[in-house]
């Protein structure tokens, strides 16, 4: 059987509008209970595998990486290095421990008990040691609903943008797991009407809704990846909220790019979603017009059919509302384009880094992955349930991207990404 045959059954009753089946099978890193040591686990139903535990017992091997132990880790970084054959064969044989079929597992009380953690108890953690962080802008959209509102009508596409795949280089440090509060930035900004900046609390702080790109195999340097080879150099994919203060980012984003306004915080959800799993979930790019140049084009590209929505939820519990829903679909660019184009001047990536694709929004209002186009900057405030409006963030708002991939009758889902909003030092 296929390893993503919608007909694979786990022994573990998994309903078919849950998140983690054995069809998923996302990595992440846990502990059993907060506080305890962190290991790798995958993601199945309500519990978590940990890997460590078969690993100990001799029931699951990482080929070519025997020992020392791979799993028994507190990041994914060895396991990543390993490669798309180690990858595959790690997953083949995760499947077949938990399947229906198979008794290692299913009938071992005293090993499930070790080796199966309930989700609910569980402490996440970042899944790898981020090395570097690059940020693109493949969401096309969105590229053009920012350059409306920051430039105007005439200039909101730059030429560039069809011929090569922009980004910067974002920072690592800064990168939090899912559920780590958030605190509103201060920084300089300039108000259209004033002469001169003022230094406070960002009164425009936004979410950006993207997916993040884990690398797994790296180059070397001055050994660009071909990008008909590029796919084979992603470990998984991850949501990701990269917060942006608006005000600050626009009195400072030029000639150098973003800085202040973006490094203060990024989000990424902590299960690891491989591209084995998204297999079924491949589609076709968006034309891609004029052609790029003979680097970025290839057999194979493709882009990925992934639902993503953005939930806020204001402070005190009160009702929240999904305000933004759309599509990894809308991405202009495909995920091994970014890998290409990032290495084509020699740069080595490392496994473990981390690409954002930048904003993705769809063509319709309610399609938009950021407050600064849902709200217009301002001009069209979104309604909450309770009552209140949002320009930007509020204190205490609640932000949570969910994406998923829909089959048959499971889903291959990355679960949430989480972050409240924490007021600025001193007040805001
Ligand atoms: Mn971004």
């Amino acid at each position: 059987m296929s390893m993503n045959s919608p007909a694979l059954r786990s022994f573990l009753d998994v309903p078919p509008d849950a998140d983690f089946p054995i069809q998923n099978l996302p990595y992440g890193v846990f502990s059993p209970r907060a506080g305890e040591p962190a290991r790798v686990g995958v993601a199945i139903g309500d519990h978590v595998l940990d890997l460590s535990v078969l690993e100990a017992a001799g029931l699951l091997v990482c080929p070519g990486r025997e020992a020392p132990a791979v799993f028994a880790q507190p990041a994914l970084n060895v396991f990543m290095a390993a490669g798309p054959a180690a990858w595959r064969a790690v997953r083949a044989r995760l499947i077949e421990l938990l399947s229906a079929d198979t008794p290692t597992l299913r009938d071992d009380a005293a090993l499930r008990s070790r080796a199966l953690v309930p989700r609910a108890q569980v402490q996440m953690h970042l899944p790898c040691v981020i090395g570097d962080y690059t940020d693109f802008y493949a969401g096309i959209h969105h590229a053009m609903n920012v350059g409306r509102i920051f430039r105007g009508p005439d200039a909101a596409l730059m030429p560039n943008y069809r011929w090569i795949p922009i980004g910067y280089h974002g920072r690592s440090s800064s990168i939090v797991v899912s559920g780590t509060e958030v605190r509103r930035p201060c920084g300089q900004y300039k108000l259209p009407d004033e002469p001169a900046p003022r230094f406070g609390a960002t009164r425009e702080l936004d979410i950006e809704l993207e997916l993040g790109v884990l690398v797994g195999v790296g180059n070397t340097l001055g050994e660009p990846i071909a990008v008909e080879r590029a796919a084979e150099h992603i470990f998984g994919l991850v949501l990701l909220n990269d917060w942006s203060a608006r005000d600050i980012q626009q009195w400072e984003y030029q000639p150098l790019g973003p800085f202040l306004g973006k490094n203060f915080a990024t989000t990424i959800s902590p299960w690891v979603v491989t591209l084995d799993a998204l297999e079924p979930f491949r589609c076709s790019l968006p034309t891609q017009e004029p052609p790029p140049l003979e680097y970025l084009k290839g057999p194979g590209l493709c882009g990925y059919d992934i639902a993503l929505e953005v939930e806020l939820t204001p402070a005190g519990d009160k009702p929240g509302a999904v305000i933004a829903r759309t599509s990894a679909r809308e991405l202009y660019w495909s995920l091994a384009q970014l890998v290409a184009h990032h290495t084509v001047n020699g740069c080595n990536l490392r496994p473990g880094d981390l690409l954002g694709t930048g904003t993705i929004s769809g063509a319709a209002p309610g399609s938009y992955g950021s407050l600064l186009e849902l709200a217009q900057r301002g001009k069209t405030p979104v309604a909450l349930p309770d009552g209140s409006q949002r320009t930007f963030l509020r204190d205490g708002d609640v932000v949570t991207l969910r994406g998923w991939s829909q089959g048959a009758d499971y889903r291959v889902s990355f679960g949430e990404c989480r972050g409240r909003v924490l007021p600025a030092r001193g007040g805001s």
